[in-house]
């Protein structure tokens, strides 16, 4: 952890809003239950401070996409329900089990394997994905077909839910949203009973229908909006400031940066602050994002550099620019999902890239 003193940019992840956002999907969804997706270190946040606080809220049931983030999320949640998205490596059903860490199985070898591990002893609990339309994961029609007329093969699996995944659900016109819903009704005509789970956060928007047992989100808990091109109703959960390192006063015409990419008239004024794409502030943001200094929009001007951006400040007054002064990167009014607009990008990627220098304060929670 970069302490306050030596950091250069300041991290803040309100964790009271992250609650809020959670209880807010719970209730939107409700009687359907309510998950939390927490791979990637909670989206870049902080598994180990986000999955208390959610538990604290009510959340029962977390996925991660690896084991071995099953594993350490274990340490801080006791108690609730760990689904590993991607499966679990072959050698490792016993383990994970004994850690109460369960599978998502995608395909007829991972059942067979879990099966397999329990034995005869009492079924060992997992979830099954299918695939309705994303080939992505899942069990493909055939093994659908196959596990239908051979519900045996489920022996030693105590099925939590179906599960599928939506390709389309951040538009809510993509007739591919209804098409995968009504795919994942039929297959789950053909199959055993259990609940069943298809929703991630823009799922959720997309009706009660997508709700089914129990919706997943990641995005929309961490701030990001579900509903592009409509307001955002979720909290803002992670802001970005950094620290003005030094002003320029430029008289002349001259250029910014790496390539002398951005070219400054003059009179005016560049200020330098201490975050690159070493950070997580994409390359792709110099010339196109913008930052706030105290409610004034300063664009980020030039190339973004490893550890450095710069800002044409000349619209301020220098006594309300200077080294010290805190800049706005991300949060407040640079919209997370405009930052991400800029860089050609989504939040999600945003909010993974984040980097590990900067001071993080946790805020709430409590
Ligand atoms: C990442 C993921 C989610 C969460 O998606 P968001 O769009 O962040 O809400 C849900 N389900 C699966 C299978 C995922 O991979």
């Amino acid at each position: 952890m970069v302490s306050k003193r030596l950091a250069g940019a300041y991290l803040t992840i309100d964790l009271d809003a992250l609650a809020e956002n959670w209880r807010s999907l719970a209730d939107r969804v409700a009687p359907a239950a309510c998950a939390a997706v927490m791979k990637a270190n909670a989206y870049g946040i902080g598994a180990g401070k986000a999955a208390p606080v959610l538990a604290a809220a009510g959340c029962r049931t977390f996925f991660v996409a690896h084991a071995a983030e099953a594993v350490a999320l274990r340490r801080v949640l006791p108690e609730a329900d760990i689904f590993v998205l991607n499966g679990i490596p072959r050698g490792t059903e016993a383990e994970l089990h004994d850690r109460r860490v369960f599978p998502v199985l995608n395909s007829l070898e991972d059942i067979a394997a879990w099966s397999a591990a329990a034995g005869a002893g009492p079924a060992w609990p997992a979830a099954i994905q299918i695939n309705t339309g994303m080939i992505r994961l899942g069990l493909d029609e055939e093994h659908v077909v196959t596990l239908a007329e051979q519900p045996d093969l489920l022996n030693g699996v105590d099925l939590r839910f179906w599960m599928s995944h939506l390709a389309c659900a951040e538009d809510r016109d993509d007739p591919m949203n209804r098409m995968q819903l009504e795919c994942f009704k039929r297959y789950r005509e053909m199959l055993p009973a259990a609940p069943a789970s298809l929703a991630n956060s823009s799922g959720i928007f997309l009706g009660s229908d997508f709700h089914v047992d129990l919706v997943r989100p990641g995005i929309a808990l961490y701030g990001g909006n579900p509903t592009p091109g409509s307001p955002n109703p979720m909290r803002e959960v992670v802001s970005l400031a950094g620290r003005i390192l030094q002003i320029h006063r430029v008289d002349s015409p001259m250029a910014v940066g790496y390539g002398a990419a951005h070219k400054i008239e003059g009179p005016g004024r560049i200020a330098v602050v201490p975050v690159g794409y070493a950070d997580g502030y994409l390359r792709a943001l110099g010339g196109r994002a913008c930052a706030y200094i105290d409610g004034t929009k300063v664009p980020v001007v030039g190339r973004v550099s490893m550890d450095l951006i710069t800002l044409d400040v000349s619209a301020l007054p220098p006594e309300r620019c200077s080294p010290g002064t805190l800049v706005e990167l991300i949060g407040g009014q640079a919209e997370i999902d405009d930052v991400a607009a800029n860089a050609g990008t989504i939040s999600y990627e945003i909010l993974t890239s984040l980097g590990d220098r900067y001071h993080r304060v946790y805020r709430g929670g409590r």
